[in-house]
């Protein structure tokens, strides 16, 4: 076939939608339980949403968006992480004057300009929740919490949760300061993007995944040695807070988010299991992202977790996803009365709530039941000629064969 679909993106097919569907379901309650109510964001936003000012220096923003020019002329990108459109929303609509917090969650295509591997893809998918308006650590523990309980809901036991804190603008500069004169001496063996760093966000060098960079910041100085007395309390708080509802968890000084605009908490779940690509997912807090965006001087917390990377963990784990569903019944007819009496069923059971089925290529009786045992159909009805007159039916499970007579108001109970 000539035209295949674009590198980087996949389709998800009757054989896996009914995983996809079972995990937006899990994903939907849970949400609702935890008091976030769900918002949807268009697929494409103006450029300026994620470029924004003085700019954006994580490779997110800087090499791996879809922009192009619409016919209008306008500067379109198509969203690369959701939570700059959920604050975008919540400004346009005014949410900030509703009683805060406000709490959101999203489920999303997003899209990236990288390099496809397993677990990396150009077009993915993500779960995601937004708290607005509290700078309190109790609601970074409950973003936590709610992304801890869902994915040991989803069965993936063997993930770690690693937090840290980057700071504010307060104390973020004088590690930055340190860090940079730590590094200055070995900027020579630093890779290239990493020079480009330097200068305007030396701490995702301590995030680069090249062996000379990795190499070049062994003991460098660390963010959690260097906060300022309000983020060193929030963090402690937010462990207290943690150990208060019993999940473990990593200090890790080396979580580095991939968005500029995250302040104090960051975190991650990790997973050695799926290879390379073991973030399922990673969050954290960014006090100034609403005023930037144009909103009010207001706090936020939240997360975004790969639906790929939790399905190729589930997967892994064997999870009982409850299967493909297939027909409750099969009707199978002989004869050209049958076939209009079983249609007029058909259409009845259906409108019952019934997965009910019959062949739309009108083959023969043995190539329909051959039909329905491929579907997987539980029971199967023969309807002919005397069916059609007697109205009364032979209900026949397809697993044991046993076969049992009922009439036809009888028949959706009996299903
Ligand atoms: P990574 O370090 O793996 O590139 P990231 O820090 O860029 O991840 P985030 O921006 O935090 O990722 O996005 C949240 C989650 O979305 C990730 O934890 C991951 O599960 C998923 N994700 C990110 N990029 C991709 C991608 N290209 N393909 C599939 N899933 C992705
Ligand atoms: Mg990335």
């Amino acid at each position: 076939m000539a035209i295949k679909a674009p590198k980087g993106t996949k389709d998800i097919l009757p054989a896996d939608s009914y995983k996809w569907q079972y995990i937006e379901s899990e994903w939907a309650r849970i949400c609702s339980e935890y008091g976030f109510k769900e918002m949807r964001t268009p697929t494409f936003e103006a450029t300026e949403l994620f470029k924004r000012g003085v700019g954006d220096t994580t490779d997110i923003v800087q090499k791996e968006m879809y922009t192009f020019d619409d016919l209008g002329g306008r500067s379109i990108t198509l969203k690369p992480e959701g939570t700059a459109s959920a604050v975008r929303a919540f400004i346009e609509s005014n949410q900030y004057a509703e009683t805060q917090p406000t709490k959101y969650y999203y489920n999303t295509s997003c899209f990236r300009y990288e390099k496809p591997q397993a677990g990396r893809l150009r077009e993915f998918h993500q779960f995601g929740i937004e708290n607005f308006g509290t700078s309190s650590m109790i609601a970074d523990a409950e973003v936590i919490a709610l992304g801890n309980d869902f994915l040991h809901r989803m069965g993936i036991n063997d993930i770690e949760l690693h937090i840290s804190s980057v700071g504010c603008r307060k104390c973020r500069p004088l590690h930055r300061q340190a860090l940079q004169e730590f590094l200055r001496p070995k900027f020579d063996c630093l890779c290239d993007t990493c020079k480009s760093r330097f200068d305007k966000n030396p701490m995702r060098i301590l995030d680069c995944k090249s062996p000379e960079d990795k190499e070049a910041v062994k003991g460098a100085p660390m963010m959690l040695d260097y906060l300022c007395e309000d983020c060193r309390r929030d963090f402690d708080q937010l462990r207290s807070h943690l150990d208060a509802m019993g999940i473990s968890y990593t200090v890790d000084p080396t979580i580095v988010r991939g968005l500029d605009y995250y302040t104090k908490t960051a975190f991650e779940f990790i997973t050695t299991k799926i290879g390379a690509q073991g973030t399922v997912c990673g969050g954290g807090r960014y006090d100034h992202l609403i005023e930037e965006i144009g909103g009010p001087d207001m706090p936020g917390v939240g997360f975004g977790l790969g639906k790929e990377r939790l399905l190729m963990m589930m997967e892994l784990n064997g999870h009982d996803f409850g299967g493909v569903q297939t027909p409750q019944v099969f009707i199978a007819w002989i004869g050209d009365n049958a076939r209009e009496y079983s249609l007029g069923l058909l259409h009845e059971l259906r409108s019952k709530g019934v997965r009910a089925e019959m062949d739309t290529r009108e083959r023969n009786f043995k190539g329909q039941m051959k039909y329905a045992n491929k579907l997987g159909a539980h029971y199967t009805v023969v309807i002919g000629d005397d069916e059609v007159e007697s109205g009364q039916l032979t209900l026949k499970n397809m697993a044991n064969s046993e076969q049992v007579k009922v009439s036809r108001e009888e028949l959706t109970d009996a299903i």
